[in-house]
């Protein structure tokens, strides 16, 4: 990998990859710093039934996909590795309501925000595979009933996700007409927020071509940290 980038990103989650995709398509050469690993199917696959593969704690020798910081006021939790935390996302995609862009904090911000953000949120509900999701089960129907006891049946709906919902057992590109990765519908096993091994919920990992370098000078892909996090 050439050491001479004209734009270096720290960090592969959404907004990493999603600028260092969109610099890369506009020709600029892109480097990728990513402190955790480009974790394997296998490897979500174990962080979905081990919490020692399943965390981040680089120190006690855990390098899973999960981070949890505890502050004096406030716990983090955020994923680590190529694509951060789209690994570990519930891939729920809510998009805010009319009434939001009116909220008197910063409706005055902008003409017209709503509008002008329009296109952008068309683009990402694209690239992240957006669809209604189809099931509904038990913890659904708990939902719906509460929603009515608070006397608010009409919030209770289904929610759209960045996750294929389409045959379990065919691997197909749904989203990206042969330019992103094979996919197959999900399976329903409930291992979202600790990976997708399967291949179902589009992460930041996958990203189609062109795809910017991800790793350091040193050849390695990933796990480079930036110079302030290394203390
Ligand atoms: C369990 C869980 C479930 C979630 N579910 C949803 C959901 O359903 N819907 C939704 O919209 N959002 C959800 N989120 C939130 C969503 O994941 C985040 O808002 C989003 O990932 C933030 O993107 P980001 O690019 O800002 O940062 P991140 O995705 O956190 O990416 C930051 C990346 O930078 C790397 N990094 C940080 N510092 C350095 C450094 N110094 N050097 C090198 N690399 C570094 C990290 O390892 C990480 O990979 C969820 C989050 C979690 C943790």
């Amino acid at each position: 990998m050439s050491a001479d980038f004209d734009v270096i990103v720290i960090g592969s989650g959404f907004g990493g990859s999603v600028s260092a995709l969109r610099l890369a398509e506009k020709g600029y050469r892109v480097a990728v710093l990513e402190q955790g690993r480009d974790l394997t199917s296998a490897d979500l696959q174990r962080a979905g039934s081990s919490v020692r593969h399943l965390l981040w704690a680089p120190a006690l020798g855990m390098r899973g996909p999960l981070a949890q910081k505890v502050f004096a006021n406030v716990g983090v939790v955020h994923g680590v590795g190529v694509g951060g935390g789209s690994l570990v996302y519930a891939a729920v995609l809510l998009e805010p309501k009319a009434s939001f862009y009116q909220a008197p904090a910063w409706r005055d911000l902008h003409r017209d925000w709503q509008r002008e953000l329009a296109p952008h949120y068309q683009r990402a509900r694209q690239m992240l595979g957006a669809s209604v999701n189809p099931y509904v089960g038990l913890q659904d129907d708990w939902l719906q009933q509460t929603a009515a006891q608070l006397g608010r049946a009409d919030s209770y709906g289904p929610v759209t996700q960045g996750i294929y919902f389409g045959a379990p057992d065919a691997a197909v590109d749904p989203f990206f007409a042969g330019k992103g990765p094979l996919r197959q519908g999900c399976s329903r096993c409930g291992n979202c927020i600790s990976g997708c091994a399967q291949g179902e919920k589009q992460s930041g990992q996958e990203l189609p071509a062109p795809r910017p370098a991800v790793g350091c000078a040193g050849n390695q892909r990933s796990t480079c940290q930036s110079p302030e996090s290394q203390g």
